[in-house]
């Protein structure tokens, strides 16, 4: 791919991660945050910077969008200087971020109308699976776009599902949210309960994260709340907004997602403590501090 071929807009816990990726794969890479100083390690690295989202896309044969929700993707791409109206027809764009499918489905449509291809590829994995090009990449769109940009999530991730049309990606990355935030938001309580039980806390969490209830997740989580750790990996108030994109596109469907609607409760309860941006697991602070 010919140099600075590739653009990518959004330089937080994720973006920097992945950009960094990109230029160890010998990409050619302009990047744009909305808070230049982020990009100044990118800048070291090798990166052109950009000073707006259509001066990352001109030129650009691949766009990708790793920002925090539906009003930051939409600025990116289709604000006064988005990349969608700057970028070249035949490019492809990506769109990384967690996102809701309704934004997705008009965003194809724009992009569309200019001759653009998209992409809805959310990932799993956090800070430490970007900063190791180890992502998974779930993917809605063509065949053939991604068939043309995988290279570039190869720099990125050490997996890509190809689901379906637009719009799949969007989804199945809400379903796997939805599960997430809601063990997140029980272990929660369920921790704080054992917490204040009497019981003995690291002898009771080894038994449950070796039986049914235990997960990757679970484990994870728990030592973070142990060890009141909450150094961000995943920001608590995006997990808010997920369980929210997670709740709307399950109604969509004729799901109500009450169990989501009660995690989301919670979240938003260690947001209004001033926890939106610690890690998710703060999630248990107020419930410890009532
Ligand atoms: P983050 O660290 O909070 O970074 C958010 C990015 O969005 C930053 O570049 C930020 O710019 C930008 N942004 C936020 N609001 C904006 C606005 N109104 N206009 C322009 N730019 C704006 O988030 P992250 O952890 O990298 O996550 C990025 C996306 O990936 C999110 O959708 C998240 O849900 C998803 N995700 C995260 C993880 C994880 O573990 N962290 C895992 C999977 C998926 P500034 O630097 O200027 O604030």
């Amino acid at each position: 791919m010919p140099a600075s071929s590739v653009a990518l807009l959004g330089l937080g816990t994720m973006g920097s991660g992945m950009a960094h990726n990109l230029l160890k794969a010998g990409f050619g890479l302009t990047v744009y945050n909305r808070t230049a100083s982020k990009a100044e390690a990118l800048a070291a690295a090798g990166a052109r910077i950009a000073e707006t989202p259509a001066e990352a896309a001109r030129g650009a044969k691949i766009v990708i969008s790793m920002l925090a929700d539906d009003p930051a993707s939409r600025e990116a791409w289709l604000g006064a200087d988005g990349a969608v109206a700057a970028a070249q027809p035949g490019s492809i764009l990506i769109e990384s971020s967690t996102v809701s499918p309704d934004w997705i489905a008009e965003l194809g449509a724009a992009a569309a109308a200019r001759g653009l291809q998209l992409l809805d590829a959310p990932v799993t994995g956090s800070r430490m699976q970007a900063a190791g090009g180890q992502l998974s990449f779930i993917v809605g769109g063509s065949f053939e776009a991604l068939a043309a940009a995988q290279p570039v999530f190869a720099a990125m991730g050490k997996e890509t599902i190809h689901l379906g049309p637009l719009g799949s990606g969007a989804k199945l990355k809400l379903v796997n949210n939805f599960l997430c935030g809601v063990q997140a938001a029980s272990l929660a309580e369920g921790l704080a309960w054992l917490e204040r039980s009497g019981l003995d806390v690291e002898k009771s969490l080894a038994f449950l994260k070796s039986g049914a209830p235990g997960s990757p997740l679970l484990s994870a989580l728990s030592a973070r709340m142990t060890s009141h750790d909450y150094t961000a990996n995943f920001l608590l108030k995006l997990m808010s907004k997920d369980l929210q994109y997670a709740h709307d596109a399950a109604a969509e469907a004729g799901v109500d997602l009450t169990t989501a609607a009660n995690a989301r409760a919670l979240f938003e309860q260690a947001v209004a403590k001033s926890h939106g941006e610690q890690d998710m697991s703060a999630v248990i602070e107020p419930l410890r501090n009532r």
